[in-house]
């Protein structure tokens, strides 16, 4: 089945210790996009501004992405600056420039309102909340947040939180969010506002998926280079709900499948700046880094 995302389409400066790349083609969306776009059908809602040009739309259209929802709006394309140091689990954001995300009001296509899986990547929770009015076929509601929006519009976003199945968050965010330091204790009262599974992303310390009454640990792949962090969440999401929406969500096995592909995107993410790992990924590399997460985690029953 498909899967409708919205979120934003941006153009990132990031630095690294590895370097730096200006205005290259980011964004909660576009990262997700092109992660889920391995596994299943997506559909784009988003806007962008004149300065996006159609050599920025080729990789989302050569990685199958739907984008008749990208709305092109008069004025400048969103724009965030964010830097990491030798920690890379958190970015210092240095510049945020809403432009025309500023007055962008979502107009889902009709025959896009019946999508299964719906979700909002990080954007502005009014946003969020005005696309999930819209797709009202919609079985699996799935949604990401950011600091940004945690303090700028909480209670938005707690609304929001009501009618969210999935939440994905990262753990500094979470804490953020309950004003709960420990991260069992944040999840039950996240699980008060309404979301059944909470996925909390630990950057390289893996993530942990709390389902029901299991709760499943993954660490990260080890790898010995680190590019760019930039898009891990988003590319972790775009595994995780692309694998959801092509094999179904029917229990615990099923949430670990795609936590595992989740991971897996996520590591090729990091391997390089913006898209350009994914852009290169091939299927069999999926497969051998899902192979090599089950021999990472492995061990015997105890005798
Ligand atoms: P991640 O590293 O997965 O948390 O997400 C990185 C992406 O989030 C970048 O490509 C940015 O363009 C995008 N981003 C940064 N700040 C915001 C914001 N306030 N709202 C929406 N997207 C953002």
């Amino acid at each position: 089945m498909s899967i409708l995302v919205v979120g934003s389409v941006a153009f990132d400066t990031v630095s690294t210790p590895a370097g730096s790349v200006t205005e290259a083609l980011g964004g909660s969306a576009t990262h997700c996009s092109v992660s889920a776009s391995f596994f299943s059908p997506v559909r784009l809602v988003a806007i962008v501004g004149e300065d996006f040009t159609q050599a920025h739309r080729k990789p989302l259209l050569d990685r199958k992405v739907d984008i008749s929802g990208l709305v092109t709006a008069p004025g400048r394309t969103f724009r965030w600056t964010g830097a990491y140091g030798d920690d890379l689990n958190s970015a210092r954001t240095l510049d945020t420039q809403l432009n025309v995300f500023a007055d962008f009001r979502p107009d889902v296509p009709q025959a896009w309102r019946d999508t299964p899986l719906l979700f909002l990547a990080n954007i502005d929770p009014d946003l969020q909340w005005d696309v999930l009015q819209q797709v009202h076929g919609a079985k699996l509601v799935a949604a990401d947040t950011m600091n940004y929006w945690i303090e700028g519009k909480p209670d938005a976003l707690k609304k929001l939180l009501g009618r969210v199945d999935i939440l994905l968050i990262n753990d500094g965010e979470i804490r953020q969010l309950t004003g709960e330091k420990n991260l069992v204790r944040a999840v039950d009262v996240v699980r008060g506002l309404g979301p059944k599974t909470i996925v909390v992303k630990r950057g390289e310390h893996g993530v942990l998926v709390f389902e029901g009454h299991n709760t499943f640990a993954l660490p990260a792949f080890p790898l010995a280079s680190v590019k760019d962090p930039t898009g891990a969440g988003d590319a972790f999401a775009g595994g995780f709900l692309g694998s959801l929406a092509a094999r179904g969500l029917d229990g615990d096995r099923d949430v670990r499948r795609a936590a595992v592909l989740g991971s897996v995107m996520a590591s090729y993410q990091v391997e390089d700046f913006s898209h350009d790992r994914l852009m290169r990924l091939t299927d069999p590399e999926i497969r051998d880094r899902y192979a090599r997460f089950q021999e990472l985690t492995r061990f015997s029953p105890l005798s």
